[in-house]
């Protein structure tokens, strides 16, 4: 399946007739909320057996004609990233680390049996999408243009094995401060009737079917008066919640974070952790056990407790809920720093000494 030509492909551009407006553009970004407005274009690539990745197309943001029995619709076939555009004081537009997305986007598409997208043509169509859309991206303070590139099964065919055509897209959505109400730690749900990924499974991808899997798990969690889950591996070790990362600080200021290879490995965390190391901190990831949570947190070992993820960046875990028990967590600034750190970095306020930005 690897493509090694990455020759820059040629897109062609259909202008939306139908784009809204500078004014009414303004009064959706003015509360854009998060993941129910989108721009007026969206870019297309598609990929067959017999002609590669052709076809590169930004075109009007709209409907995808599919045929009833396209393969996604039957067996999953499809991945996805998650990454977000943001604007500069100066009015430059920039993405954070995007070849680290592109580089799982592959290793997604590999665990699918779905081709691989070279990384330059990964990059290329966000650059496509912002040349068109590129207003779109919101100067208020903490708000972004998520950008969400996925890729599925297009071939019509009902037999279970690995399509022969596919569509890459990719659509943006511009989106609010996460914590517009300031920062609200949230309260998790110890999911232990249901898994996320299992061993050999497909956790460490980004496909869709992780993400349906997680829904039932989450409304336990909402009817328990939580916020979010966290799942756990067989052998009751942590692995992550339904869409971010979780670390630890313990006293002595080592953040530890869970190695699995069920878990989604994060952008942001890896971002947080090298920041931390930088700082001094040591870093530890290994298996971390529900015990070892609980203990820690309540011989004071544990000082903090966070979850991290490009949506909300770090967001702080005020209370571990389960069957029968609940732990307050204990409330630490070492994550919002180093979110301050990060934030500072993605919107151009502080040095980006790690060359992690990528102009659009
Ligand atoms: N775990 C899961 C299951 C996720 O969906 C996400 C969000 N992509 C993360 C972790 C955090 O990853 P990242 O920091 O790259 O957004």
């Amino acid at each position: 399946f690897a493509e090694t030509t990455t020759a820059p492909l040629q897109f062609a551009v259909t202008k939306n007739l139908a784009a809204k407006s500078p004014a009414e553009r303004d009064a959706l970004l003015a509360d854009p909320g998060f993941g129910t407005v989108f721009t007026d274009h969206m870019v297309d690539i598609c990929w067959s057996e017999k002609g590669g990745w052709h076809r590169p197309r930004v075109q009007p943001y709209g409907p995808i004609p599919l045929d009833p029995a396209a393969a996604v619709l039957h067996y999953a076939q499809e991945i996805f990233e998650g990454m977000k555009a943001y604007r500069h004081a100066d009015g430059a537009v920039y993405t954070f680390r995007p070849e680290q997305n592109a580089r799982r986007f592959n290793r997604s598409a590999r665990r699918l049996s779905m081709p691989e997208l070279p990384e330059e043509y990964f990059l290329q169509s966000l650059r496509e999408l912002i040349a068109v859309d590129g207003a779109w991206v919101p100067s208020q303070p903490d708000q972004t243009l998520y950008l969400r590139p996925f890729m599925f099964a297009k071939e019509a065919f009902l037999g279970v094995r690995p399509a022969k055509k596919y569509a890459y897209y990719v659509i943006g959505s511009p989106a609010g401060s996460y914590f517009s109400g300031g920062v609200k730690p949230v309260r998790i749900w110890l999911s232990e009737n249901f898994a996320r990924a299992a061993k050999g499974g497909t956790g460490a991808a980004k496909t869709g079917g992780n993400y349906a899997a997680s829904l039932l798990p989450q409304a336990e969690a909402a009817a328990q008066g939580c916020d979010q889950v966290v799942f756990l591996d067989a052998d009751g070790n942590i692995e992550e919640l339904g869409g971010m990362n979780v670390v630890f600080v313990k006293k002595d200021g080592t953040l530890v974070t869970p190695e699995s290879e069920s878990i989604l490995d994060g952008i942001t965390r890896n971002s947080l952790l090298e920041l931390a190391a930088d700082r001094g901190h040591a870093v530890e990831r290994r298996p971390i056990s529900l015990t070892e949570w609980r203990e820690g947190v309540a011989s004071g070992d544990i000082v903090e407790v966070f979850a991290c993820g490009t949506a909300a960046v770090v967001t702080p875990i005020g209370a571990l809920k389960g069957a029968g028990f609940e732990d307050e967590q204990p409330a630490g600034s070492l994550g919002l720093s180093l979110r301050e750190e990060l934030t500072d970095i993605q919107y151009g306020r502080r040095e980006d000494t790690r060359g992690w930005l990528y102009r659009l």
